[in-house]
């Protein structure tokens, strides 16, 4: 495979694969046994061929030795027979012939011939070789035979054999062949007296052979034992008569027994033979039966040809289901080479595969474009040394080529795997993994850059607030506890503890892009405060931490968080708006106030609310005092809650006066709680706590029902006015509470006063303004208390049309001292413009009332008059006071 992809598909390498190379073997291997089966088969069966024949021509010769023999064997009966009539008559040499030269004789010849008498006529001659007689021909022609061999045999008495068998050319009946067979005849005395013969002529035994043989290419031949052949089928008229002594046929027949078959190439016709030889047993002749080579293969080259049919047919289906196969196998090869080099091609790794000799055999297009390398260099072939020469050439590798080798090949050498991150020369981070493999070693490259930026990135989410990038609570805990292992009396740490004061109102009265802003410039110049080891944190919301660490003397911390609520004070700008902030802040020191981290934390905080407890704007050091009074709290808390249960709350009335004429308008219910072991609580006390606990809710629902209750009970002039906490706003069921406790109680709507502070208003705006709206309009009136004391109390007027002001006790206090006026005169005038009236709290001195009175102020409520008094208390004086008004000065 090469870098450009698939590469060039190898069908050398593909075809010596394990699975088609067996494949292949054991096709051809199919193949050549079917070859050598066939080639077996076809031996085997040329064999059997041969052998059918032999045995044929063997049976074949046989049947035409018997024949011959028995033929021959009549033909003798017959000369016998004549010879030993002649003899037993005493005819002698000299009268045979007039004796037997009579039709008679004639005649009886003719019968002995029989059933030959076309083809064996017998003939009788004297000593002299005279014809006498003969079966054939009458009146007897003169013919003579004395020079034939067999007649001067037979007269010499040299003859070996009683009948002498020869071949001449007639002289009796024709001029053809003719196959003599001579009996000697003798006289009284023994003497020669002539020679009866019986004359076949070859064409006769011919007819017989043709009616034997069988089959094309067969021969069947008639030899005298010298040689000599007589007859033969199919006939060979030119090689009749002559002598094959010396040929190997003859030769044959001489030694053998006279049976079995030999190979010869043929005397007569030259062509390869089969042939069977066999000898009369009473004669002297031999049959020679023989088939061609040709003739008797002949169905046997039939079943070759149809057996090499078949065999080349199973072969080419072997073949050609072989090469389907490996067509087959090839393809899928190829798709799965495909598949995989789309795979390793689209992976998001480089990917290298080296062999044992340290040369590329596969190299991917990742790997290519990741280090911007030539696909015509990098290729399979290519050397793991020249690969990095080659990338070291271009700048895309900033090692040591040789330590780089030295190191990979010492791994993959011990068979370990190996993961190191490089950076390149363009930053990017890759890590390279290293798997030794049986033969070479996998080598995948990494671009880990993103991921690893990633990872840091969470990882700094993880501890650094997103708003303003400093260490969050998780991380501050984490590096506040290290120090803390090494904080000691000698080298001490400070945590500050650090809260915007009113940060809440910026949010939500400016927005909380604002805040944001805020919040990220009060980090920005925190983070200036600090140097060293010593660091910023942001707690979450508008709480932030500062630890300050080998601290030789507390003061430093002291001038520490004085910088600090120096540097928060500085005026803002945040999105055009001019703001101002400040902060409380609580220090915790380790070892001196603990060593452990929650301790120090808890400490810190507490600090901290000392330090807003305090009235804000500054700082405090944490003193174990402040842990009892988080733990008095807390068991206030729980008192508190008690009382409730037991229904041990009482409300007082605080009568309200009216300036100008000095009757009683109204009183203000206050809550009271007597508890068991330290007496009366301050409502200023214990409100704050159920205002955070919740409880608020429970009080305030309590005081409304048995204020409206008490109320019912007074003149109809008087009023009564409930303080409702902005908690009570939250719980959404305020309103309904109301309408229920005036519906309880009986009393009018227009009798009672709702006391809210400009907190109310502060927080969800829309929802306690709506809340309000709704109160009014069922003829409650809602008066703005404690106004001087909030943020921006002037602003609030505007938004909802209050019925009255209460005009905070601070103010009072300072018409007494400063005789500066004009705040209370302001605020006299705006109310008058919205037909508000005004009621001055902490009336406590005459001269008070007279200013008051002066300024235009409708009501006073005050010790002056009278403090908040149980409710018989305050039923008595109202009706002392219906009948005799408070006389106003
Ligand atoms: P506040 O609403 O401003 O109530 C007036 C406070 O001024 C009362 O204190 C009263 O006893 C005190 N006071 C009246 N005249 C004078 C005076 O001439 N000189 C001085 N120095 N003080 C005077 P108290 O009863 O201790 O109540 C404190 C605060 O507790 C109240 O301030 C009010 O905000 C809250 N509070 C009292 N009762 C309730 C209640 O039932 N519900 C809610 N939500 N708040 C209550
Ligand atoms: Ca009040
Ligand atoms: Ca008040």
């Amino acid at each position: 495979m090469t870098a450009d992809g698939t590469g060039s598909f190898n069908l050398k390498a593909f075809l010596s694969s394990g699975p088609i190379r067996s494949l292949i073997f054991g096709g051809a291997f199919l193949i050549a046994a079917i070859a050598v089966g066939t080639a077996f088969m076809v031996g085997n069966f040329r064999e059997r061929a041969l052998k059918a024949n032999q045995r044929e021509l063997e049976n074949t010769v046989q049947l035409i030795t018997r024949h011959f023999d028995q033929q021959l064997e009549d033909f003798t009966i017959v000369l016998k027979d004549i010879a030993a009539r002649l003899h037993a008559s005493g005819i002698s040499s000299e009268i045979l012939g007039g004796q037997l030269s009579t039709l008679a004789w004639h005649e009886e010849l003719r019968t002995k011939v029989g059933a030959y008498s076309d083809a064996a006529g017998i003939s009788v001659f004297d000593a002299e070789g005279n014809l006498v007689n003969s079966s054939e021909v009458w009146p007897v022609p003169d013919v003579k035979i004395a020079d034939r061999t067999y007649f001067k045999t037979l007269k010499s008495g040299g003859a070996s054999t009683p009948i002498e068998i020869e071949l001449v050319r007639g002289r009796v009946f024709s001029g053809g062949w003719a196959i003599i067979m001579a009996q000697r005849l003798t006289g009284p005395n023994g003497e020669f007296a002539g020679i009866v013969a019986r004359s076949i002529a070859p064409a006769t035994l011919e007819k017989y052979l043709a009616s034997v043989v069988l089959r094309d290419g067969a021969a069947i031949s008639i030899y005298r034992r010298d040689g000599i052949l007589l007859a033969r089928y199919p006939h060979f008229e030119h090689m009749i008569g002559t002598q094959i002594r010396d040929r190997e046929i003859f030769q044959y027949l001489t030694s053998s027994s006279g049976r079995g078959t030999v190979r010869v190439t043929s005397p007569i016709d030259g062509q390869q033979r089969l042939a069977s030889a066999n000898s009369l047993r009473g004669f002297p002749i031999a049959v020679v039966a023989s088939t061609t080579i040709d003739a008797a293969l002949a169905d046997w080259r039939e079943q070759t040809r149809f057996l090499i049919v078949v065999a080349v047919l199973s072969a080419i289906t072997i073949a050609i289901l072989l090469s389907f196969f490996i067509r087959k196998l090839l393809a899928q090869h190829r798709i799965e080479r495909q598949r995989l080099d789309t795979a390793i091609n689209n992976m998001s790794q480089g990917l290298l595969l080296y062999d044992s000799s340290e040369r590329l055999v596969v190299c991917n297009q990742r790997y290519i474009a990741m280090y911007g390398l030539s696909a015509d260099v990098v290729k399979p072939g290519l050397s793991f040394r020249d690969l990095l020469l080659y990338r070291k050439k271009i700048g895309s590798f900033k090692g040591d080529v040789e330590v780089f080798i030295s190191n990979v090949r010492r791994n993959v050498a011990i068979g370990k795997t190996t993961r190191n991150t490089f950076e390149t020369g363009d930053g990017r981070l890759i890590q390279i993994l290293n798997q030794p493999l049986k033969n070479g070693w996998l080598a995948t490259h990494d671009d880990i850059t993103e991921r690893t930026r990633a990872e840091e990135q969470i990882r700094h989410l993880a501890h650094y607030d997103a708003l303003t990038d400093l260490p969050n609570r998780t991380l501050f805990h984490e590096r506040l506890r290290q120090e803390l292992a090494e904080a000691k009396s000698a080298s001490q740490l400070a945590v500050l503890y650090i809260d915007i004061d009113e940060f809440k109102s910026v949010n939500d009265s400016l927005g909380h892009m604002i805040g944001d802003e805020l919040l990220k410039s009060v980090a920005s110049r925190l983070g200036a405060c600090v140097e060293g080891a010593d660091f910023v944190a942001r707690l979450g919301g508008d709480e932030f931490a500062i630890v300050k660490t080998r601290l030789k003397d507390p003061v430093e911390v002291a001038k520490l968080a004085a910088r600090v609520l120096e540097t928060i004070r500085a005026p803002y700008n945040c999105l055009g708006n001019q703001l101002t902030s400040d902060a409380s802040i609580g220090v915790a020191m380790a070892p001196q106030h603990g060593t452990d981290l929650e301790q120090i934390l808890k400490n810190a905080d507490m600090a901290m609310y000392a330090a807003k407890s305090a009235g804000r704007r500054t700082w405090r050091f944490f003193e174990p005092s402040m842990d009892a009074h988080v733990r008095a709290r807390r068991q206030l808390e729980t008192d508190l809650r008690k009382a409730i249960a037991e229904e041990a709350l009482e409300v007082y009335y605080q009568p309200c006066l009216n300036l100008q004429n000095g009757t009683i308008t109204g009183c203000e219910a206050l809550v009271r709680w007597r508890h068991p072991e330290r007496g009366m609580i301050s409502p200023a006390e214990f409100i704050p706590l159920a205002e955070e606990t919740g409880l608020i809710n429970e009080i305030g629902e309590w005081v409304l029902a048995k204020a409206c209750n008490e109320a019912a009970s007074w003149p109809v002039a008087i009023n009564v006015a409930v303080n409702v906490s902005p908690v009570q706003f939250r719980s959404g069921t305020l309103a309904l509470k109301i309408v229920a406790a005036l519906a309880e109680s009986g009393l009018s709507a227009q009798r009672l006063e709702l006391e809210i502070t400009e907190a109310v208003l502060i927080r969800d705006d829309e929802t306690a303004l709506e809340i309000l709206h709704q109160l009014r309009a069922i003829g409650i009136r809602i008066a703005l208390d404690d106004f001087g004391t909030g943020y921006s109390s002037l602003s609030y007027l505007k938004r909802f049309p209050f019925d009255k002001i209460k005009i905070d006790r601070c103010f009072v206090n300072d018409l007494a001292e400063a005789t500066d006026s004009s705040i209370v005169q302001a605020v006299v005038n705006i109310a008058a413009a919205r037909h508000m009236t005004t009621t001055a709290e902490g009336v406590e001195t005459e001269r008070q009332q007279d200013l008051l009175r002066r300024l235009g102020c409708t009501e006073m409520q005050g010790f002056l008059f009278s403090a908040p008094k149980p409710a018989e208390e305050v039923r008595r004086m109202l009706l002392a006071h219906s009948s005799r008004p408070a006389s106003v000065a």
